[in-house]
């Protein structure tokens, strides 16, 4: 540590000099995060600082100190730094995730999602509690309303939502000429090589479908590439896919996994996540965990949808064939609503086999089915409450005399 012959630095250039210590976590300046409780310089050069954490046990808190001790050691004057921690209060926690989340949203990573569209990441805790259905299902609802709605399945290797959608061709690259510059919203170059998503038209809106299970043939081929280039696959579909202008973008993810999560919460900070879960209490503790690697990950939780929820036999009685209150307590727990519930219906896994979704117009004889008018109730209440779209294409389809799903219902 130097100490020259001087003045001893002020209060105000400890904390000048801290803005440039970052919290590799958070992404931001401790100053700016409000981190830093007190800075003082004493006669000798001893410089005293006091810097709150998230919790004591931050696993960061070596580096942040390291990195702390090192930069106001640096200035002139310097002779010793000891560092207080204290931690944050949940007021104060509160305050600085929100900081944090303002940043990165400031500074967006490059992605061709254009900033009008609403991301919703459709996560689980476990597999096999209906996520795919629900997110194919659930773009088709918005779809058949109108919407342009892309469907990202970054659900790597347990891919299913082309063969739900019954889509069966290959993603194509495409060189970007005028028209689709235009399109694309200033999100892509004149020039440039874009992958095009596969379209399903579900008038008056439309699909735009973007799968591994759209660049290789087999579902083991993908198997092999799992790990190795799951967080490259997402980024890529994420940055290199002409998606053009959507009202909402819903991603598929993989279950339980937090890698991806975290790429997507980087990439697109402006991502919100609807948690699915079944009505039994064991998927529904699996599920909190994705709520609160979601919430680490600063994405708002939108809300729940309960899937299965009930079995009605043509007897008309219901039957809880998983359990009751699953989806209302994962709720309650996350402090968010409980957005829908789907029964348990064969329509539901009929329409996924057959690759026509309840409501794709292809299916009529599901698409007054009970989990048809679970899925319509379900994207009435995105687009009028929890998640209503920005405005992407809407207006211009709206102009067209497409009806809203709420006018419809
Ligand atoms: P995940 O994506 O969570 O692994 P899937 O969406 O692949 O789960 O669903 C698992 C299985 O359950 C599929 O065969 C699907 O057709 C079926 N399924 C999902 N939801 C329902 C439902 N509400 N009614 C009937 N079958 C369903």
């Amino acid at each position: 540590m130097t100490n020259i012959q001087g003045p001893v630095p002020t209060a105000d250039d400890v904390y000048g000099i801290l803005r440039n210590v970052i919290d590799p976590e958070l992404g931001s300046d401790i100053v700016d995060l409000g981190m830093v409780k007190g800075a003082s310089v004493g006669e000798d050069g001893t410089a005293k600082i006091t810097i709150a954490l998230t919790t004591m046990g931050c696993p960061l808190r070596a580096q942040i100190k390291q990195d702390a001790v090192l930069r106001v050691g640096e200035l002139a004057g310097i002779n010793d730094v000891k560092v207080d921690w204290t931690v944050l209060t949940s007021e104060e926690k509160a305050n600085t995730m929100a900081k944090a989340r303002q940043r990165i949203a400031e500074n967006p990573s490059d992605t061709a999602v254009g900033m009008n569209t609403r991301v919703l990441l459709i996560a689980s805790g476990k597999g096999g509690v209906g996520k795919s259905t629900v997110t194919v299902n659930l773009a088709t609802a918005l779809a058949a309303s109108g919407y342009c709605v892309g469907v990202l399945d970054a659900d790597i290797w347990g891919f299913s939502v082309p063969r739900m959608l019954g889509l069966e061709g290959r993603l194509e690259g495409e060189i970007v000429d005028d028209e689709a510059a235009t399109e694309a919203g200033g999100e892509a170059a004149l020039g440039e090589k874009k992958i095009l998503p596969l379209e399903k038209s579900v008038p008056p809106g439309s699909l735009k479908v973007v799968s591994m299970g759209l660049l290789v043939d087999r579902e083991e081929t993908a198997l092999m590439w799992r790990g190795l280039i799951l967080s490259r696959a997402v980024r890529h579909f994420l940055e290199d896919v002409l998606w053009g202008d959507l009202d909402y973008l819903l991603v598929d993810m993989p279950p339980g996994t937090g890698d991806v999560q975290m790429g997507i919460a980087k990439l697109l900070p402006r991502a919100e996540m609807i948690i699915v879960t079944t009505p039994s209490t064991a998927a529904q503790k699996v599920a909190v965990r994705a709520a609160t690697m979601g919430q680490k990950n600063y994405l708002r939780i939108v809300g729940v949808v309960e899937n299965m929820t009930s079995f009605t036999s043509s007897d008309g009685a219901t039957h809880s064939v998983f359990g009751e209150g699953g989806g209302e307590a994962l709720a309650t727990e996350v402090g968010v609503p409980l957005l829908g519930q789907i029964p348990l219906d064969a329509a539901v896994s009929a329409a996924s086999d057959n690759g026509e979704p309840l409501l794709s117009g292809d299916a009529s004889d599901t698409s007054d089915s009970t989990a048809a008018k679970a899925f319509r109730l379900l994207a009435d209440k995105i687009v009028t409450e929890a998640a209503p779209p920005m405005s992407g294409c809407t207006a211009r389809l709206f102009a067209s005399d497409a009806v809203p799903v709420s006018v419809r219902l």
